[in-house]
């Protein structure tokens, strides 16, 4: 096999690359094709970016059915998988010469217009790049694993072939998910984060409304930002309701 000329590489490099580490799916797009809005896309962060690769650790049954302290150590395995595998392959690309720059799973959180949001959507990046699809819970369904991949990513400024992962699911609005939510949260085909349990679970009651309103306004969110980056570190953050998750039609996979 012929090394890699400098600033590219060869077809079988990421297949390889993620094979070693476990994590089954992955995809690569042309960051022109992201519709991300502004503010959001991966040329804001890395102004020289070309190519985005997306990938997806499988989130086991033990995340969902364990108990509190097994659910504990599979969010630990699965966002330090992710973590380790962003970190790896923005070595390597970073060791072709191409500036790159990882998106971790959850931290940092940006605070803006009262949503709470990583540093790029990375299941709108992931349904743009054709990795997936949409569902009306505003999960990612692969074609293949369903809504059980937990994504990073990592953006280059080397250019990649674009993958395609085949013809993608579709969600059959179905409304499961937004029966399964104990929250309202899914009503009318949009996602309100401010309803949502994995967040409010984390704010009590009597500060929300001051903590929504807080949120909204531009300098108070800066704040709330440079605060909750801080603070968030040290609490052992997870999700605390999957129920839109495991209602979906789509949640169950294939045998391995
Ligand atoms: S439960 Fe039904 S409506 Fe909700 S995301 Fe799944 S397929 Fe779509
Ligand atoms: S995670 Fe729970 S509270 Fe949040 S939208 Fe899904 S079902 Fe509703």
């Amino acid at each position: 096999m012929s090394a890699p000329s400098p600033g590219t590489l060869t077809a079988d490099v990421l297949p390889r690359f993620f094979a070693e580490r476990k994590i089954p799916a992955f995809c690569s797009a042309d960051t022109t094709k992201l519709r991300a809005p502004p503010g959001r896309h991966p040329r804001e962060i890395l102004t020289s970016c070309n190519s985005i690769i997306l990938f997806g650790a499988l989130m086991t049954d033990r995340l969902f059915t364990g108990s509190d302290r097994e659910r504990a150590e599979e969010m630990h395995r699965l966002t330090g998988l992710l973590e380790s595998t962003a970190r790896d392959l923005e070595e390597l690309l970073l060791r072709q010469g191409a500036a790159s720059s990882i998106i971790p799973p959850s931290l940092p959180f940006i605070v803006a217009d009262g949503k709470l949001r990583g540093l790029l959507s990375l299941k709108h990046c992931a349904a743009d790049a054709g990795f997936g699809a949409l569902g009306d819970n505003a999960l990612l369904i692969h074609p293949f694993y369903g809504n059980r991949l937990a994504l990073a990513a990592v953006i280059t400024e080397m250019a990649i072939a674009p993958t395609s992962s085949g013809a993608l699911p579709a969600c059959t609005h179905c409304g499961r998910c937004r029966a399964a939510c104990p929250a309202g949260a899914l009503g009318n085909g949009v996602f309100e984060i401010t309803l949502c349990k994995n967040l409010t679970d984390y704010v009590p009651q009597m500060v929300r409304p001051l903590a929504w309103r807080l949120m909204r306004g531009k300098y108070c969110a800066r704040f709330i930002t440079w605060a909750l980056n801080r603070v968030a570190p040290w609490y052992d953050l997870q999700a605390t309701c999957t129920a839109c998750m495991t209602a979906c039609p789509h949640f169950k996979i294939p045998e391995r």
